[in-house]
């Protein structure tokens, strides 16, 4: 009898329909970046203590942590499933807990695909389920980081893993063809120089070879005074607190939304030198900022919000009104400095019809046209096989 110890599973409420059906690495799904379907977290709170932290409060942050148990039947219809999009599945009680290693033992069983999120060097224990996982197209990794700077590191993530062990751990997954990418997040405005952010850019594509997404540092009311004291402690190790503290003003202006990020114009000179780093050094750069509002324009080479997304995609075919053929669409595609790879991923999913799975386009010969009816899998060789609990 195996034991399924799967935390309870949330379905995030700005998610789509998935398909459910793709191998993980050439499916449209990691091209959506931030669009999960469906999250867990494992541990409610965190050690790490990260002075960023968005989920710093009263009672579910640092020592207090406790494991979360529960059981969800497994179901088909969750696509990939995102860990760690709020605690550290790696953390150092996952070493006697284990809960974190029962959903990857779970997920093989099951064959659910997982995007597993950490700072935590503990995750190589999980190789052996990872190998298998990524075997069948059914994970991928994707380590956290905000800078290489130690000096930083030591005094705003405590108790995590220092960011050259982050880079080891990368290497070493991706050594073991377990795919495996880079989160900078949050990225901080001030935090290294541009000269710093390029070459740390760079450092982590060639570490990972395939894509390195970024969000930036998030503000929320309601951590927002335990949260600017974590950033007192970011403007001792960095020396200046002046770039900071006009992208993100102590009287964070809130009235728009309880969470925010800073404005564009102050993200922008923390994005590009990160952007020109990653695709310096041959990886995808994917700035996830604001996921919930469109595309927008590219400003100064820079796509506002993200790489386009399927959705994104979707949109720009139909507001094309006839058929879009793939030299068009790609000389679009190209003004978001997506890498070789990530271009041939696309040009095979254009080509075999999965692209657009799960919206409105119509296949027409070789190219799209808007207005079809909602493209559905061809196949669906996802079969969630229910696992007895003990
Ligand atoms: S690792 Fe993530 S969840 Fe844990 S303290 Fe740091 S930011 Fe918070």
């Amino acid at each position: 009898m195996t034991e399924l110890l799967f935390v309870s599973i949330s379905e995030g409420k700005y998610m789509h329909r998935l398909p459910s059906a793709f191998e993980f690495q050439t499916s449209a799904e990691t091209l959506r970046a931030h669009h999960w379907r469906s999250y867990t977290d494992t541990y409610k709170g965190c050690e790490f203590e990260c002075q960023y932290c968005l989920y710093k409060g009263p009672g579910e942050y640092g020592r207090h942590v406790q494991p979360v148990k529960g059981s969800i039947p497994a179901r088909a219809d969750l696509g990939i499933v995102d860990i760690g999009t709020t605690t550290d599945p790696y953390q150092p009680m996952e070493a006697d807990q284990k809960i974190t290693r029962s959903i990857l033992e779970a997920a093989l069983e099951i064959r659910i695909p997982l995007f597993v999120l950490t700072r935590g060097n503990l995750v190589l224990r999980d190789v052996d389920l990872l190998r298998e996982l990524a075997k069948d197209g059914l994970v991928e990794v994707c380590l956290s980081i905000i800078t290489l700077n130690e000096a930083i590191t030591t005094r705003i993530e405590p108790n995590a893993p220092s960011p050259t062990e982050r880079l080891r751990v990368a290497e070493e997954l991706a050594a073991k063809d377990i795919p495996v990418a880079f989160h900078v997040a949050p990225l901080i405005p001030g935090l290294d120089t541009p000269e710093n952010l390029s070459a740390f850019g760079k450092r982590l594509a060639e570490a990972c070879g395939s894509h390195v997404f970024s969000a930036m540092l998030g503000a929320r009311k309601p951590y927002w005074k335990p949260f600017y004291a974590g950033m007192d402690a970011i403007a001792d190790a960095c020396g200046s607190f002046e770039t900071f503290e006009r992208a993100y003003p102590r009287d964070f202006d809130f009235s728009r939304d309880a969470a925010g990020t800073c404005d564009f114009e102050y993200a922008l000179p923390a994005l590009t030198p990160l952007r020109d780093g990653v695709t310096e050094g041959g990886a995808t750069y994917v700035s996830e900022n604001y996921p919930f509002l469109t595309t927008g324009p590219l400003e100064n080479g820079i796509y506002r919000w993200k790489l386009p997304t399927v959705y994104d995609m979707s949109s720009w075919v139909q507001a094309r009104g006839g058929v879009v053929e793939w030299p068009d669409f790609l000389d679009w595609y190209r003004d978001f400095r997506p890498s070789d790879r990530l271009v041939e991923l696309v040009k095979s999913l254009w080509d075999n019809g999965e692209l657009f799975l799960g919206t409105y386009l119509a296949r027409q010969g070789t190219g799209y046209t808007g207005g079809g009816e909602l493209m559905l899998p061809a196949h669906h060789t996802l079969v969630a096989k229910r696992t007895p609990v003990a």
